[in-house]
């Protein structure tokens, strides 16, 4: 770990030791109280709602509310609290936010600490509605450890589509359960979700391979990429870590210049959700060394979808978008 990283971690842990606790203790209390009440242990799932009544859900990024959508079809009613191009590391909730999440028979999170700020509020929404981590089912031995936080693991799971898929189960099992009446209608959207995945996923490999194997280097803003990285075969390189919340320094920025220029990168990437001023600098600092990199004309999708209208609104289109972008700017 370099000393830079090391700086990184020291500032930030202190703070997310307590967010940890926190919710280590609220779990302990729930569970306490579940047991004290002899509550049955399917308590929070939610009661069902009556034949034909659309599920009122509260999701939080694009890419989840777009997950529920495709199951739910029109059984659901969904809020996303996260629009195009929102940082959920840095995003706080809104009074309006905090009552959608209030009032919805059933909320939807990506969870891994990826929603940081909003840790304390899933906890407080879980004790009167259906809280669902649409990660849970993600086996714990395919996640990265957070490079940024001790006793974590890197959030951003969607970029690897296999992985993906298992988000689909505990939204089928969730709506079912508040929709009986509906339950085939989940479970074969669901199916018919996971096999689209399923494509998409062949589809990133064949185009990526499509890729000489000397320049599958991708430089980012942030280190959102790194399940990509793993699955498809990228070196991925963030300037910030895993989360926007630290900063990066000057000597971040050298680091990843010196990156660009010995392995000749010819293009390093902006994402739509972070401000581009550190790839600036990288591209900026490469040209000092005489390397004259490019910024790929096109932002990444990283922690947030695209506009309406845009083809990247859904999360199928922002894979397919981002894959497009890459081999663009690379090959
Ligand atoms: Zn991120």
């Amino acid at each position: 770990m370099s000393a830079r990283t090391v700086g990184r971690v020291r500032a930030i842990s202190a703070m997310d030791l307590r967010l940890f606790l926190k919710v280590s203790l609220a779990g302990v209390l729930a569970a306490a109280l579940a047991v004290g009440c002899g509550g049955d242990s399917e308590e929070g799932s939610g009661e069902a709602l009556a034949e034909g009544q659309p599920v009122q859900v509260t999701a939080t990024t694009t890419m989840i509310t777009d997950l529920v959508e495709q199951v739910g079809g029109d059984e659901v009613e969904v809020t996303g609290l996260m629009g195009p191009g929102v940082d959920p590391h840095t995003y706080r909730a809104s009074q309006g936010d905090v009552q959608a999440l209030q009032e919805a028979d059933a909320v939807f999170y990506n969870g891994l600490f990826l929603e940081g700020q909003m840790q304390d509020l899933f906890i407080d929404t879980a004790e009167q509605n259906p809280t669902v981590q649409v990660t849970e089912a993600v086996p714990e031995e395919q996640l990265l450890e957070s490079e940024d936080y001790e006793d974590q693991f890197d959030p951003h799971v969607w970029f690897d589509v296999e992985m993906w898929q298992t988000t689909v189960d505990p939204v089928v099992k969730q709506l079912s359960e508040l929709r009986p009446d509906a339950e085939e209608d989940f479970q074969q959207r669901g199916e018919e979700y996971r096999q689209e995945l399923e494509e998409l996923h062949s589809e990133v490999e064949e185009e990526i391979s499509s890729i000489p194997e000397e320049d599958r280097v991708m430089v980012t803003a942030h280190d959102a990429f790194r399940y990509f990285g793993e699955q498809y075969g990228m070196q991925v390189e963030g300037i910030e870590g895993i989360s926007t919340e630290g900063e990066a320094g000057s000597g971040d920025i050298q680091e990843v210049a010196d990156l660009v220029v010995e392995n000749e990168v010819p293009a390093i990437f902006v994402e739509g959700s972070v401000p581009p001023q550190n790839i600036e600098a990288v591209q900026a600092a490469a040209q000092d060394r005489g390397w004259d990199v490019q910024i790929a004309d096109e932002e990444l999708y990283s922690d947030a979808g695209g506009e309406e209208g845009s083809g990247a609104e859904t999360y199928e289109g922002m894979v397919r978008a981002n894959i497009e972008t890459i081999r663009g700017a690379l090959t």
